[in-house]
């Protein structure tokens, strides 16, 4: 690793999202930030951009007081700090957020995002980040390809003219310090507007057209359509076996959960068959090996391990690499235990661990009706299937 690298790491940035707006310009009858794009809210989308990016310190959202259930609902199963309330403005609500850091916080570097940019790059995220190494401000900005011209039609020179996006960079004291200078000056669209107000310097990083705002309607079909074309679908697939252990017990473990049970499962770390599957099966789409690989029996770091550390080190894969989990599947094999009565338990941990709602989260059992070593109720086995986004042009 790079010194560079070390620096970067050890420093990372927050990332304060601003969803306060009620986006009355598109005419929704919900905030565009809640409206669903694809299958899943604007906002989520957006969110899973920063998601397990490396250097991501903290997430936090600045959400409407009166959009709560919506947020509640959007971000469900995300690792995300606690909302913040918004105020009657985006700026006042941004000042919101900042307020949010601790004292020890405001040398960190924060990066202020509209919730309403779902399409911002990974890349053009690490190169804003890269620049606050030499600078104090910096901003996602892009050139337009249309002639500029003024209300007399005297035109502009395109070189010299940018559109400012998000994210914007700043260090958290300094942009809060900006906030309270210009308190009571509405004039301000923007953040960075308020730091070049202050004389500093803003580095602008060449961003693309893509990261647009959405905003009206037109907006939401153009990003519905290039949601569609900008992802590509992966399917993973695990599967997995455990005997019973012949010794009396008292609980099996099944997806992370302890049931009632006189037998458990002979495995090397809990054996939790289910956990394994899925584990197994997220790895698939990456093409990176499978649990024996990543954890081997033979390790004894490994001996009596929860297997939700084998799951949260796959699904770390996975999101570094951009993927956002559409659903799973489970089918599990068993003459016993019942698993009826624990269904709604396991999905919903399931549910926890993966960080979907639980209608993502197919769990379904059926016994293999007396047949074979699950009919002799030598062992138990169970099958996962996921489907995952991921950006087009990973490999
Ligand atoms: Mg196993």
């Amino acid at each position: 690793m790079s010194k560079e690298q070390k620096i970067k790491d050890s420093q990372g940035f927050h990332v304060l999202i601003a969803a306060a707006g009620s986006g009355v310009r598109a005419g929704f009858d919900i905030p565009k930030q809640y409206k669903s794009l694809c299958g899943k809210p604007v906002l989520r989308h957006t969110l899973e951009k920063f998601m397990g990016l490396q250097g991501v310190k903290s997430i936090r959202v600045v959400v409407g007081e009166d959009h709560l259930p919506l947020y509640n609902a959007a971000v469900e199963g995300l690792a995300l700090c606690p909302p913040v309330l918004g105020a009657g403005t985006r700026k006042e609500s941004v000042y919101n957020g900042l307020c949010s850091y601790t004292v020890a916080e405001q040398d960190d570097i924060v990066l202020i995002h509209d919730a309403a940019r779902p399409f911002v790059s990974r890349k053009a995220i690490d190169a804003l980040f890269e620049s606050m190494e030499t600078s104090c401000a910096a901003t996602l900005a892009c050139t337009s390809a249309d002639t500029l011209v003024t209300q007399g039609y005297k035109a502009l020179d395109r070189n010299a003219v940018h559109a400012v996006q998000t994210p914007q960079a700043f260090r958290i004291g300094a942009l809060k310090a900006a906030h309270e200078k210009f308190k009571h000056d509405d004039s301000f669209t923007d953040d960075a507007g308020l730091l070049a107000a202050m004389g500093e310097e803003i580095v602008l990083i060449p961003s693309s057209r893509d990261n647009f705002k959405i905003t009206t309607n037109d907006d939401f079909i153009m990003a519905e359509k290039l949601m569609s074309s900008s992802m590509q679908t992966r399917t993973g697939f695990g599967y997995d076996v455990h005997a019973f252990d012949p010794a009396p017990a008292t609980h099996i473990r099944l997806a992370g959960v302890d049931i009632p049970h006189n037998k458990k499962l002979l495995g090397h770390s809990d054996a939790d068959v289910v956990l394994h599957a899925l584990t197994d099966a997220l790895l698939g789409t990456i093409g990176e090996g499978d649990i024996g690989q990543l954890f081997p029996p033979s390790d004894m770091q490994w001996k009596n391990a929860d297997s939700a550390l084998f799951l949260a080190e796959a699904l770390k894969r996975v999101h570094a690499r951009g993927g956002q989990i559409v659903n799973i599947d489970i089918s599990l094999i068993a003459e016993e235990p019942k698993i009826g009565p624990h269904r709604a338990a396991m999905q919903s941990r399931l549910a926890q661990l993966v960080g979907l709602p639980a209608s993502r989260v197919g769990l379904k059992a059926t016994t293999s009706e007396g047949l074979g070593f699950v009919g002799e109720r030598k062992g138990i086995e169970a099958k996962a299937i996921v489907s995952i986004l991921f950006p087009a042009d990973m490999e």
